[in-house]
């Protein structure tokens, strides 16, 4: 027997279903808030990535799948979404739009050599929203509300955890800073972050194995190293956050894994949980991909990880508007008939597609844990009348085949 590939997993029964709400949650949304469908492709040129993401990022170093081709091209895999989208716009030259403004969104899978376990896939799916082409709070306000209303929308009340990176100067200035208070203490720091003192010691907040160490605690407040400008952007966006009733706390620590974010950066959590999400500004990734300067602000959830909360939290079952019950020829013609005449009314209805006997036709309606029944009857039929069943208070009551469908749609 072949196995699926380590990390990877089939979307099957309640996953499966789950997945599909939550799209549906996410396509909803989109379209109130007027973002548009983006699709780009599952593997780019390794160099968008090494260029995008950022070399000194832990998802750059040791987490792409790459690969050369039949024509020797060295390709990747997504890790991500924002990269393709902002290579996408550039080649397309989505800029030109007489709007000034790129509003999009996604839904995709990506791919991550990381070690698997709960939350944490090598192939995993994330729906991300970008907007490029404005440097206004109220679109980080936007994005950030967005992506708390959908986790609202699936059940799931997130606290936000924000950050101010600052622009280039604020964050050159705290690295410097950083980097001089990190240097007496680089030999108690992780392999790793010994490397990422020279790179990106940013990084190095950002850092798994030395997390919880007093050397990161007490390192200097990147709060601290914000120009006026940059301070009053950030409270700006919190202000904007205040009125829409997100809920958020600071979080002088968080630096996100990819090397792009400047200014607000945010991460969705539930208490304790793997972040589900996350995002923040990007203005310079645009021009450092060879496009124009556009500023640009976006976020990324993933979908297996709010599977994982909802399935934590209890699931409502799942059900059927309508079963029909059909055991002869006469009774299975009407059946068909009807099955088609109430789905195209909205109705969900199941019927049975095994001849069983019509004992095993209610089990299989409680199975499917229908909420009427309709138990068809030749010799009803020949009358031209219909029983039906409430099956949760069991009531029966009879109505004229011609009045079936505006009956049922009374009843849902
Ligand atoms: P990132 O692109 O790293 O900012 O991640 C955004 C979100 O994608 C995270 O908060 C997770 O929900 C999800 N995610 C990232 N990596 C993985 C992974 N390896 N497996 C499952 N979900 C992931």
């Amino acid at each position: 027997m072949i196995i699926k590939p380590k990390g990877c997993y089939d979307l099957l029964k309640e996953d499966a279903r789950i997945y599909k709400h939550i799209e549906d949650v996410v396509d909803a949304y989109a379209a109130v808030y007027d973002y548009k469908f983006i699709r780009t492709p599952l593997f780019e040129n390794a160099e968008l990535f090494k260029r995008g993401v950022g070399e000194s990022s832990d998802i750059v170093q040791k987490e792409t799948y790459d690969f050369t081709d039949r024509s020797n091209r060295v390709l990747t895999l997504r890790p991500e979404g924002t990269a393709g989208v902002v290579r996408s716009f550039i080649e397309n030259k989505l800029y030109a739009d007489p709007s000034g403004i790129n509003k999009l969104y996604y839904i995709g899978t990506m791919y991550r050599y990381e070690r698997p376990g709960l939350g944490r896939n090598r192939e995993f799916t994330q729906f991300g929203l970008e907007a490029l082409g404005s440097d206004d709070p109220l679109i980080d306000a936007e994005i950030i509300s967005f992506s708390v209303n959908v986790l609202r929308e699936l059940g799931l009340d997130v606290t936000v955890h924000i950050n101010n990176l600052g622009g280039k100067e604020d964050r050159e200035n705290y690295k410097k800073a950083l980097k001089e208070y990190l240097m007496p203490h680089i030999n108690d720091l992780c392999e790793d972050c010994q490397k990422r003192i020279e790179i990106n010691p940013l990084r190095i907040l950002d850092c798994k194995v030395d997390a919880d160490s007093d050397i990161l605690k007490n390192a200097p407040d990147i709060l601290k190293y914000q120009s006026e400008e940059s301070e009053k952007r950030f409270k700006k966006v919190l202000e904007y956050l205040d009125y829409l009733d997100v809920d958020y706390e600071i979080d002088n620590t968080l630096v996100r894994g990819l090397d792009y974010y400047d200014y607000m950066v945010y991460e969705l959590k539930l208490d304790d949980s793997l972040a589900l999400g996350g995002g923040g500004r990007y203005n310079h990734l645009v021009s450092e991909l060879d496009g124009p300067e556009v500023p640009c602000v976006g976020f990324a959830c993933g979908i297996e990880r709010i599977i994982n909360c909802l399935k934590e939290k209890g699931l409502q079952d799942e059900y059927v508007d309508v079963y029909i019950l059909a055991v002869n020829e006469e009774e299975k013609m009407k059946a068909n008939i009807l099955m088609q005449d109430l789905r195209l009314n909205g109705i969900t209805c199941e019927t049975d597609y095994l001849n069983k006997g019509l004992k095993a036709q209610f089990k299989d309606a409680d199975r499917h844990n229908a909420k009427q029944l309709i138990i068809l009857n030749s010799e009803m039929l020949q009358k031209g009348m219909i029983n039906v069943k409430d099956n949760i208070t069991k009531e029966e009551t009879t109505v004229a085949e011609d009045e079936i469908i505006d009956h049922m749609l009374s009843l849902l």
